[in-house]
Parts: C-alpha cells; structure tokens; sequence
C-alpha cells in the first residue's frame, strides 16, 4: 500500500541534532523527502553531510529528534525496535561497507538464511537461500563458506542477498559500492537495476559521488550541511543545476571524453566547513560559495520549486528574475 499521495515512504521535516559538550551537532536540520513506489531517489552529498543518518534514522538505528517517517501510510518514527520488527519485512538497508557487515563467524548460508529465521521462524531456510544467491549471481554451491572466502563485491551481493530474504518494498543503499574496485562498482550497479525491475523494488540510494547517483538514480537530492540544497529530476540536476554547491560537485565528475576532460571547467571550493556546532547566520554555503552575495549573509535560502519538479534553496534564481 502506498502513501494517499503515490508515496511509498515520506520524510516531513526530519531532524536529528545529537547533543555533545560544546553545544548540539544538526546531523539532520529539517528536510522533506518523497519517494514515490518503483523509483530510485538518490541523495548526493560529501561525507558528514547527514545522508547515512537520514537512512539509519528511517530504519530506527537513529531517534529523530523530531518530524515524521511514514512508510506506506503509516507513520514509524516513534515505533520501538519491537514495533518495528515487522516492518523489517518491508524496509530494509544495505550498508557501505561490506567486509565489516557480514558477521565472519557465519557461514554465507546462515548469514542469508538469518532474517527467514528471526522474522519466519524457518528453521529449513536452504531452498531458500539457494534462490536468493541465485538471484544476486552467486553460486549457490558457495553456501557454506565463510565471507572472508569472498570478494568485495561478492560479499556486497550477499548482504543483498539477505536483505532481500524478506521481500522488502524499499531498500536504503547507503554507499553500496563506495568499497569497491572501480570495474566491480559498474556490476553491483547493474545488478540493483535488474533486481528493482524484476522484484519491483524501490531505492533510496545514497552516495557521495554523483557520477555513481547518476547512473541509478530516477530523481536527485543534493544534501549539504543536514539540508536539502537541490532536488531534480536525474536529467534537469545534470543538465541545469541550479545550486552553486551541485554545480561544484558535478564539476567534479570526470567525463570520458578525453577532450572535453582535458578541457572542462573545475569548480575548486574554498572556504571553511562552519563548525558542526557553530550556530549557522544566513545560507549555510554561503562560506565556500563562490556566487555568495550580500543576502545570503543575513538570510538563510529555503528550498523552494523554482521549477516544475526542481526545488532549489538559494537566492541566486530570485535575484536573477529581478535583474532581468
Ligand atoms: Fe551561494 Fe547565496 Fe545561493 Fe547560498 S544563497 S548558495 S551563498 S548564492
């Protein structure tokens, strides 16, 4: 079942500030996310920005100091992780790295199998198991060796294995193949294509490189600073970016054209990263921004649609239209 409004999970107004000594650190300060049945939202930003604590606090590793999570019409923010156990059949997360999440003491079989144990209560999870490394490329034959025995990117194929045991509706990727060899990345990615189109699933798919989003991705949020900064369709945010923060990361972006490589232009941040703590006056960019000007001092920008489908939260666009 899906939200009223086509939305398979809704994020409103999602924050998460964690208190240390010297004040409170805003790893989350207030976005809105929606991620209709079927599609791949990809949410782009550099480390620290608060994407993987979007996702842990969507799976409940993380209280959210306020705002709502609603995953098919029902709301789960304040579920205890009793309540929530159920829903781990609906929603579940693959995390970045995959030596450290696969436990070294289990054999394959058993680390697949676990979830049809815990959450089914099937004690003869084998059939199973074989279907399910079957489905992500593995040979089923390996299912009693021990991931150590694996490579990065077979072992990223068996934490997606058992996060499919369930038969989730939504998986939250956080930096699948972040880990991986550059010519391992390209596989893992074509097979999550493949396994959304065939099992109909639905993606949150979270990296910090946008060559990588890119590739996966049917919409685009950019997040800087635990805030949404641009949210586009994949061609619009490519094409037209309208926030001067995702223009610099997609300069960034190598392109395979030799010529056009040698040629382009690199957008080099300068500036400081203000304090996780220190109380933020006008845009939160507005230090590394190159196109900063006297209103992004004193006023902070919030996102607004400054087209159809593309949310943007700068000035620029509003000064621009009063110029002309
Ligand atoms: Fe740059 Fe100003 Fe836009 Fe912020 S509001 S991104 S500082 S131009």
């Amino acid at each position: 079942m899906s939200g009223a409004n086509g939305a398979i999970l809704e994020i409103q107004g999602l924050k998460v500030h964690f208190p240390v000594p010297r004040g409170v650190v805003k790893a989350v300060d207030g976005i809105d996310l929606r991620i209709e049945k079927g599609e791949t939202l990809g949410l782009v930003g550099e480390s620290g920005c608060g994407k993987s604590t979007v996702a842990r606090t969507v799976v409940g590793l993380v209280k959210p100091t306020s705002g709502r999570i609603v995953l098919e019409g029902r709301e789960i923010q304040d579920l205890s992780p009793q309540e929530m156990r159920p829903l781990r059949a609906e929603l579940q997360m693959v995390f970045q790295d995959p030596y450290a999440s696969l436990n070294p003491r289990m054999t394959v079989a058993s680390i697949i199998g676990e979830p049809l144990l815990i959450h089914r209560g099937l004690r003869d999870t084998d059939a199973r198991v074989c279907e399910l490394m079957s489905l992500v490329g593995l040979d089923p034959s390996m299912r009693r060796r021990y991931p150590h025995e694996f490579s990065g990117g077979q072992r990223q194929r068996i934490g997606l294995a058992r996060s499919l045991a369930l038969e989730p509706d939504v998986i939250l990727l956080d930096e699948p193949v972040s880990a991986l060899d550059v010519s391992v990345q390209a596989q893992v990615m074509n097979l999550l294509d493949d396994l959304k189109k065939r099992l109909g699933l639905t993606y949150l798919f979270i990296a910090h490189n946008l060559a990588v989003v890119r590739h996966m991705s049917d919409r685009v949020a950019v997040m800087y600073l635990g805030r949404i900064v641009e949210l586009a369709d994949r061609d619009t945010i490519y094409a037209e970016p309208m926030h001067p923060y995702t223009e610099a990361l997609l300069s960034a972006v190598p392109v395979p054209d030799p010529v056009v490589e040698d040629t382009r232009e690199r957008i080099r941040l300068e500036g400081e990263i203000p304090s996780p703590t220190e109380e933020i006056i006008g845009c939160p960019f507005r230090a590394r921004c190159p196109k900063a000007f006297d209103r992004c001092k004193t006023e902070a920008p919030k996102l607004k649609e400054h087209a159809p489908g593309h949310f943007g939260a700068c000035h620029l666009p509003e000064e621009n239209q009063s110029d002309e």
